[in-house]
């Protein structure tokens, strides 16, 4: 197996017996790695929600973990169990810019302490000066994947 870099796309040469399904795990963390945009790794996201939470909350909203996950519902961007207070963002975030990213997060931040998308919730989640704009993005963002999906 071989991955190469041509401009902006990796080329993953395998056997042709080789299950790129069964592996997509292992192969989904090593392009990541490959990838190595400056908000892809685990510490970076930490770090990032870190950031975050002392520019908009005062440094109070923290979760207890948040990670990057391969296996979320194809119609959810992130998400964030509040007993816990795990934060799961997918993947495919990992290519979209970093002022997005960082409104997907300030958002789950605020679900650590508001479950339901009220007024209050969206006036906390508004103190990022980007939401909307990102909403858009994500919604082209979104289609120009299940257009080069062929669906
Ligand atoms: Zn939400």
């Amino acid at each position: 197996m071989s991955i190469s870099k041509e401009i902006d796309t990796y080329v993953l040469r395998t056997p042709l017996r080789y299950s790129v399904e069964a592996n997509v795990r292992s192969l989904t963390s090593l392009l990541n790695r490959l990838a190595a945009r400056d908000h892809s790794s685990a510490e970076d996201l930490e770090r990032l929600a870190t950031e975050l939470s002392g520019r908009y909350f005062g440094g109070r909203l923290r979760p207890q973990s948040i990670r990057w996950v391969t296996n979320q519902n194809v119609s959810r961007w992130a998400s964030t169990t509040t007993s816990t207070g795990d934060i799961r963002v997918s993947h495919r975030l990992q290519s979209v810019p970093r002022w997005v990213l960082e409104t997907v997060i300030v958002h789950e931040l605020v679900h650590l302490q508001i479950g339901e998308h009220s007024k209050e919730f969206h006036a906390l989640a508004d103190r990022h000066p980007r939401q909307a704009e990102a909403k858009l993005y994500l919604e082209g963002f979104s289609a120009g994947e299940h257009f080069s999906r062929g669906n």
